[in-house]
């Protein structure tokens, strides 16, 4: 296994829209190559978490560190080079790209930017060990949705990433996608060392990819824990049954 895992430290982390707390007082410590889950309601903070650890929106209070060093006030670019890799709730590729292309974009920002850095895995290993070599021609927004699904993840991994952010990457996937994707992010932790935090809805899934499972409702953590615990809490389901 690759040795690019990190400990990913999330403390008093807060964002307010207009008066309203989008996340609020979050502290989540995530350990290196871990898979994390992180579930709860439409609206509860999930994706403004995401964004904030990403540097798409600046926190009001709070810090995040990887392996001790502060991401706070780094741009997208500067934290996606300092290791943090995400994939958005909708896809979004180049869509006049290839399949090779979208891989190759990052891969290219990344070795500009990280020479002496983890070693960065050539673009159609990436995409052997994604199942995407031999569509590796095909331009990116005619592939079926699992693999475009897919072919997002082989992108963030091309900046070999120290943690790798996934807002529900099985959305919209039949059973069987989402089937070879719980196989799929266990193989990428085992090959590229890589923290994982998921984000998802199907409980189903959560229960079998994660390690760990964090629940947010309304900014806040609300419990976090083996998913046995977490998915037989009474806090929890009546926060599911009333959503
Ligand atoms: P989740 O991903 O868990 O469904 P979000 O993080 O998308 O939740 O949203 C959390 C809350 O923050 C919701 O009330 C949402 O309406 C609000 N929110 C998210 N992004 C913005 C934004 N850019 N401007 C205003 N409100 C937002
Ligand atoms: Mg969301």
């Amino acid at each position: 296994p690759a040795e690019s895992g990190a400990c990913l430290d999330i403390v008093g982390l807060s964002k307010r829209f207009g008066g309203v707390y989008a996340v609020r007082d979050v502290t989540l410590r995530c350990g290196a190559g871990e898979i994390l889950g992180l579930i709860g309601p439409n609206g509860a903070g999930k994706s403004t978490l995401i964004n904030l650890i990403t540097g798409t929106l600046r926190p009001d209070t709070g810090k995040v560190t990887m392996d001790g060093r502060v991401m706070n006030g780094m741009s997208v670019p500067e934290c996606a080079r300092a290791g943090i890799g995400r994939t958005f709730q909708n896809i979004r590729l180049f869509a006049n790209l290839d399949v090779r292309q979208n891989v190759e974009v990052a891969h290219t920002t990344a070795s500009r930017h990280r020479e002496g850095g983890p070693e960065l895995h050539e673009i159609d290993d990436l995409l052997a060990r994604m199942g995407l070599l031999s569509l590796a021609d095909r331009q990116a927004t005619t592939l079926p949705y699992g693999l475009q699904r897919r072919l997002e993840i082989a992108r963030a991994l091309a900046l070999a990433p120290s943690y790798l952010l996934l807002d529900e990457p099985a959305a919209g996937m039949n059973d069987a996608e989402s089937e070879q994707l719980v196989d799929l992010i266990q193989k990428i932790r085992e090959d590229f060392g890589c923290g994982v935090i998921v984000i998802e809805h199907d409980l189903r899934f959560i229960r079998r990819v994660c390690e760990r499972v964090a629940v947010l409702h309304m900014g806040e953590i609300l419990t976090i824990g083996s998913p046995e615990a977490v998915l037989n809490d009474p806090r929890v389901i009546e926060v599911y049954i009333g959503a």
